[in-house]
C-alpha cells in the first residue's frame, strides 16, 4: 500500500519516496470529488452529520497527507521532492479554489446559516467562519472572474513556492572558506569546530563559513575582523537578490505576488490585499494595525536612540568612528559584556539542548500537569526524536517530533506545524501530532549542543504554538488546535511561553554547566535578567519597520507602483534609528510574508504581544509556575483553539479586555 494513503498508523517517514506522492494526492482529490458531488446532489435538508462533518473528513483526509509531504520538502529538500511537490502543489491549491467557488455548497452553508440557533456555539462559529471563507473565495464571482480567481491564485503558490527555493537555493550556494588563522579571532571554540567540520566535510582546510543562522550570526558577534564580518553580512544581506547570484534573484518574484495580490482583492471588491486579509482578523483595518504601530513606535524611539547613542560611544573605544550594519552585533555583545559582565559564551555553557528540553517538559508538567516521554516512530533524519505528552490521569493527549538541528536542504527559521489535528468523527478520531523544527547548531560527536539564550526562548516559543495545537479540547475539525485563531492571536500561547526563559525558578532548574555539571549561578542570572531589556527600544522598533512595510506593500502596492525598496527606505526614514547599507536587500528573504501566510500580518507578533504579555503578567500576580493560573489559561485559551473569538477567549482568561501596559513594562519602554 501507498504508505502515505495509511490512516491507521503515524506517517511512515522511513517508507515514503516520491514516488508514492503524486499517486496518493491524485487519489485522494479524486475520492474528496466524488463525495463533494454526492453532497451538492443530496436532496435532504443539510445538517452537521450528512453535510458539515462530510465536508470535514475530504479535508482531513488530504491535510494529512499534504501535510506529510511540505514538512519533507521543508526539512529535506532536494530536486526531485521539490519538482513533485511543486506539480501538486497546483493539484492542491486548484481542489481548494473550487471547492471554495462551490455555489451549491456554499448555499447549503447559507441554509444552516439560516437556522442558526439550532445549532451549538462552536457549530454556529464554523458555520460563520465557512461563509466568510467563501465570499473570500470567490464564490459570488461571475464565471469568468472565477477562472482569473484560480488563476492567481495558482500563480501566487507557484511564487511562493519560487521565493523559498530562491532563499534555500541562494543560502545553499555560498560559503566562504578561510584558512588565515589572523581572520578567525574572537570567534568561539564551538563555531570554529564545527566551520572545520564543515571544511573537512568539502575536503577543504582551514574553517568553513555558511549563512544559516549558527554560522553567520557567531561571526558577526564575535569575528575581531571588520572585513569578514562585512564580507558575511554582505553576502547574508544581498541573497536571493540582483545582487548576488542572478539565477536565485527573488525581485520579479516578490513584484509578482505584491501585483496579484491586490489583483485579487480588487476582483472580490476590496480596496487592498491588507483589507481583504483583514476580514479574518482581530484588527478591523489597516489605519488600526499602522495606528497601534506608530503608537508603539512613539513610545520605543528615545529608547531606541539612546541604544544606539550607546553602540557609538563604545564603537569609538574598539577604534570604530563610523559604526555601521556589520558592527551592530559586534559592538552590542561587546556593550553588554561591558555594561552586564557576562557574554552569551558563558551563559550557553549552562544550556546543553537535553538538559533544556527537559526543564522546558517541568514547566509544563508544573503549570499544566503534563508528562512527556521518549518513544520511537519512523523519522526523516537521525537528528529526528519523537514524544508522547500524557496527562495527569496518564491519559495520552498527543505527540509531537523535534527536529532541533540546522543541516543543508532545510529550510532556515523555526517552526510549528500540523501532522494530524484532533478531529472526532462518528467512527472515527485522532488525537493531534505536531512537528517542531529548529535551526541550532548541530552537536559536535558525542556532546551536546549548547544553546543560546535566545535559542532556549525560540525553543519555548514554538512549543507554544504545539501546544495550542496539542492541548485543544475541541473535536471539530475545522477550529481545532491554531485552526479558526485569528492570524493575529496565533503569536499569544507562543510569545506566553517565552517569557519562562526570564525566571529563575525555570533558569535554576534548567541549566547544567558542560563541564562541572552546576546549575547557573544566581549571580549570572541576575546579569542575564538585567540584560533582558537590552536594546529592546532598538529591537522593538526593528519590529515595527518590517511591520509597517508589509501593512503598506500590502495596503498601497500593485502593479503601477511596485519599487518595494523605495518604501522600505521610507519607512525607515519615518522610524529607523539605524541605517542598513543602501545594498541591503532584506525584503528578498522576507519569507515569513512572501512565503508564509503573514502577508499583511507580520504586525501580528506586537499585536499578540499585548495579549501574551498581559496574559502573563496574570502568572506574576498569583506565581509564576502556578498550576492554578496554568490551569485556566490551558481551560480559557490553548484548550478552545479556534472554536470562538481570541478576545471573548482573552476575556475569559483575563476577567478583562487586553490592555498594552504589560508589554510596555516587560520590555522597559514605560519610566
Ligand atoms: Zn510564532
Amino acid at each position: 500500500m501507498n504508505p502515505l494513503l495509511r490512516r491507521d498508523t503515524l506517517p511512515c517517514f522511513e517508507q515514503i519516496n516520491t514516488a508514492h506522492i503524486s499517486p496518493a494526492i491524485n487519489k485522494i482529490i479524486h475520492e474528496n470529488k466524488k463525495i463533494i458531488k454526492e453532497i451538492e446532489l443530496d436532496n435532504e435538508e443539510p445538517n452537521w452529520s450528512n453535510f458539515v462533518s462530510r465536508l470535514e473528513k475530504c479535508d482531513e483526509k488530504l491535510s494529512r497527507v499534504w501535510s506529510q509531504i511540505v514538512h519533507l520538502n521543508s526539512v529535506m529538500n532536494n530536486n526531485k521532492l521539490r519538482n513533485t511537490y511543486n506539480k501538486n502543489l497546483i493539484k492542491i491549491t486548484t481542489y481548494y479554489s473550487e471547492l471554495g467557488q462551490n455555489e451549491s455548497i456554499y448555499q447549503k452553508f447559507e441554509q444552516l446559516n439560516k437556522r442558526i440557533d439550532q445549532f451549538n456555539k462552536i457549530q454556529q462559529k464554523i458555520i460563520k467562519d465557512e461563509i466568510l471563507g467563501f465570499k473570500l473565495g470567490g464564490v459570488g464571482l461571475p464565471k469568468i472572474k472565477k477562472k482569473e480567481y484560480k488563476e492567481i491564485k495558482n500563480e501566487l503558490s507557484k511564487l511562493s513556492a519560487k521565493f523559498e527555493e530562491n532563499l534555500l537555493d541562494s543560502i545553499n550556494k555560498y560559503n566562504l572558506l578561510i584558512s588565515d588563522k589572523e581572520k578567525i579571532k574572537g570567534i568561539p571554540e564551538d563555531i570554529l569546530n564545527n566551520a572545520k567540520n564543515k571544511a573537512r566535510a568539502a575536503k577543504k582546510q582551514g574553517w568553513l563559513f555558511t549563512l544559516d543562522f549558527p554560522s553567520y550570526v557567531p561571526v558577526q558577534q564575535y569575528a575581531d575582523d571588520r572585513q569578514l564580518r562585512k564580507d558575511l553580512y554582505r553576502a547574508y544581506s544581498v541573497k536571493a537578490s540582483e545582487l548576488g547570484d542572478l539565477k536565485f534573484d527573488n525581485t520579479k518574484v516578490i513584484q509578482q505576488i505584491i501585483k496579484l495580490k491586490a489583483n485579487l482583492a480588487h476582483l472580490l471588491g476590496y480596496k487592498n490585499y491588507a483589507e481583504m486579509a483583514l476580514q479574518t482578523r482581530m484588527a478591523n483595518t489597516s489605519a488600526e494595525v499602522i495606528t497601534f504601530l506608530l503608537d508603539l513606535a512613539n513610545k520605543s524611539k528615545l529608547f531606541a536612540k539612546k541604544d544606539m547613542d550607546d553602540l557609538i560611544k563604545i564603537g569609538k573605544t574598539f577604534g570604530i568612528n563610523n559604526v555601521e550594519a556589520w558592527d551592530i552585533a559586534y559592538l552590542s555583545e561587546k556593550l553588554k559584556n561591558h555594561k552586564f559582565n557576562f557574554s552569551e559564551n558563558d551563559i550557553k555553557q549552562y544550556f546543553p539542548d537535553n538538559k533544556i528540553l527537559e526543564g522546558l517538559f517541568k514547566v509544563a508538567k508544573k503549570i499544566y500537569g503534563l508528562k512527556f516521554q521518549q518513544i520511537k516512530a519512523e523519522i526523516w533524519h537521525a537528528d529526528v526524536r519523537f514524544f508522547e505528552i500524557k496527562d495527569q490521569f496518564n491519559k495520552t493527549i498527543g505527540q509531537f517530533y523535534l527536529d532541533l538541528y540546522a543541516r543543508k536542504n532545510k529550510r532556515s527559521g523555526a517552526w510549528m506545524d500540523e501532522a494530524i489535528s484532533k478531529y472526532n468523527f462518528d467512527n472515527d478520531s485522532a488525537l493531534p501530532v505536531a512537528f517542531l523544527t529548529c535551526n541550532f547548531t548541530p552537536p559536535l560527536k558525542g556532546q551536546p549542543s549548547l544553546l543560546k539564550h535566545d535559542e532556549v526562548i525560540t525553543l519555548f516559543h514554538e512549543f507554544g504554538h504545539g501546544l495550542h495545537h496539542l492541548l485543544t479540547e475541541i473535536n471539530e475539525y475545522t477550529v481545532s488546535g491554531i485552526k479558526g485563531v485569528e492570524w493575529d492571536a496565533v503569536e499569544l500561547p507562543s510569545q506566553f511561553m517565552e517569557n519562562f526563559c526570564w525566571e529563575w525558578s525555570v533558569i535554576k532548574d534548567m541549566s547544567e554547566h558542560i563541564e562541572t555539571k552546576e546549575s547557573m549561578p544566581k549571580s549570572l542570572f541576575t546579569k542575564l535578567l538585567k540584560s533582558k531589556n537590552f536594546q529592546s527600544g532598538m529591537q522593538t522598533l526593528r519590529q515595527i519597520e518590517f511591520s509597517l512595510f508589509d501593512i503598506k506593500l500590502h495596503s498601497e502596492f500593485d502593479a503601477k507602483n511596485d519599487n518595494f525598496m523605495n518604501l522600505l527606505e521610507r519607512v525607515r526614514d519615518d522610524i529607523a534609528v539605524i541605517r542598513p547599507p543602501k545594498w541591503n536587500r532584506f525584503p528578498h528573504s522576507f519569507s515569513h510574508i512572501f512565503a508564509g501566510g503573514y502577508a499583511a500580518g507580520y504586525y501580528s507578533y506586537k499585536w499578540a504581544e499585548v495579549l501574551s504579555a498581559d496574559a502573563y503578567s496574570k502568572f506574576e500576580e498569583i506565581g509564576v509556575l502556578s498550576k492554578e493560573a496554568g490551569d485556566q489559561f490551558r481551560k480559557e485559551i490553548l484548550s478552545k483553539g479556534g472554536s470562538r473569538s481570541a478576545l471573548e477567549s482573552f476575556i475569559a482568561f483575563r476577567g478583562r479586555e487586553p490592555s498594552i501596559n504589560p508589554l510596555l513594562k516587560h520590555h522597559g519602554l514605560k519610566d
